[in-house]
């Protein structure tokens, strides 16, 4: 057994008929790591959880949940909790009910004040006696979170966890992931937010059509030398389109589909350029007032790893 790896797969299918959902992937999420999953709807990611989760078997492959291979689907392996879809859940049951009934189903001692402790980490004290019939798509899924925690899972698995959270809800459940994988826990989860994912994760697994296009560490796609759509807003508009006008590498982008305020100029270019730009607007006495990407390093990585792959189809 190899203690450090929470998911060890190798070459790992799913076929749903003739759909391939999964085609020979690999993935090594590491005790401690938060591990995103990107991709297009349709990508896999939902079926990959599903295999984490024990849910189903791969066609396919070899994987290794926590060091144990993974032979047959029937519940989750042991040290393992998470959710696809949506978290399971009584509806003419209180919060707090819920959990107490989970646990009991898990055969858990949780206890009121384990109950009382995950739903303070959720942040759904004030609700823990309100049904959860009347809970909106984000409460329920910080209960799910707080079911999952009852657990003390070594691996968390979550699809779309934060879907419908508002900001403090997702306060709440970024505090939890993090403090999870500070103490060792493996969390792998899926997201259409990259934000999030520059958040939370260390690492970020892009999946197209079942297969992945990239894995590895964020640092390593942002290291990328790709140019990027920089947002500039500037004291004076006019000078700064001059200026970028008359600088070498840089590509003045008047329609971006990004909404175009008066004193914003959005410009194409690689960092040095981006720099060289940034000096010449300040010489010309112009106020740099807001300097930043118009998508994400890994938003715009994912954008352009996606396109080439459904290009090479
Ligand atoms: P989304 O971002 O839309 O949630 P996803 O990346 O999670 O997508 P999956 O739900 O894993 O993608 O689906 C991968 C492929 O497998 C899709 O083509 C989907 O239609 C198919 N698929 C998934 N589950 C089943 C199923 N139970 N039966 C048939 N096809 C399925």
């Amino acid at each position: 057994m190899d203690a450090l790896f929470a998911v060890r797969a190798r070459g790992i299918t799913k076929c749903f008929g003739d759909i391939v959902a999964l085609d020979g992937v690999d993935l090594d999420v590491t005790q401690g790591q938060i591990h995103g999953l990107v991709g297009p709807n349709g990508a896999g990611k939902t079926t990959l959880l599903g295999l984490l989760l024990g849910l189903a078997v791969p066609d396919g492959g070899r994987l290794e949940i926590l060091g144990t291979p993974v032979e047959r689907a029937l519940a989750a392996p042991d040290g393992v909790a998470g959710f696809v879809d949506a978290p399971g859940l009584y509806p003419s049951l209180t919060a707090r009910q819920n959990l107490a009934a989970l646990a009991a189903l898990r055969g858990l001692d949780a206890g009121t004040a384990g109950i009382d402790d995950v739903l303070g980490e959720v942040g759904l004290t004030d609700v823990a006696d309100d049904k959860t019939r009347g809970f909106s798509l984000g409460m329920r899924q910080r209960l799910g979170l707080a079911s999952a925690l009852l657990t003390r899972p070594r691996l968390l698995v979550l699809d779309e966890p934060s879907n419908g959270l508002d900001p403090a809800g997702k306060r709440h459940v970024h505090g939890v992931l993090t403090r999870l994988a500070s103490e060792g826990t493996g969390v792998v989860l899926s997201s259409h937010r990259m934000d999030d994912l520059e958040a939370l994760c260390s690492e970020v697994t892009i999946l197209a059509t079942g297969r992945i296009v990239f894995s590895g560490p964020l640092s390593k796609l942002a290291a990328e030398n790709r140019e990027l759509d920089y947002r500039l807003r500037t004291s004076d508009p006019g000078t700064a389109r001059r200026v970028a006008a008359d600088t070498p590498g840089i590509r003045i982008v008047d329609d971006s589909g990004v909404r175009q305020d008066a004193d914003v100029l959005v410009v194409r270019a690689l960092t040095p350029a981006l720099d060289e730009l940034v000096a010449k607007v300040v010489r010309s006495d112009v106020a740099v007032r807001e300097l930043a990407p118009v998508v994400s390093p890994l938003e715009a990585a994912f954008l352009a790893l996606t396109e080439q792959q459904e290009a090479g189809r």
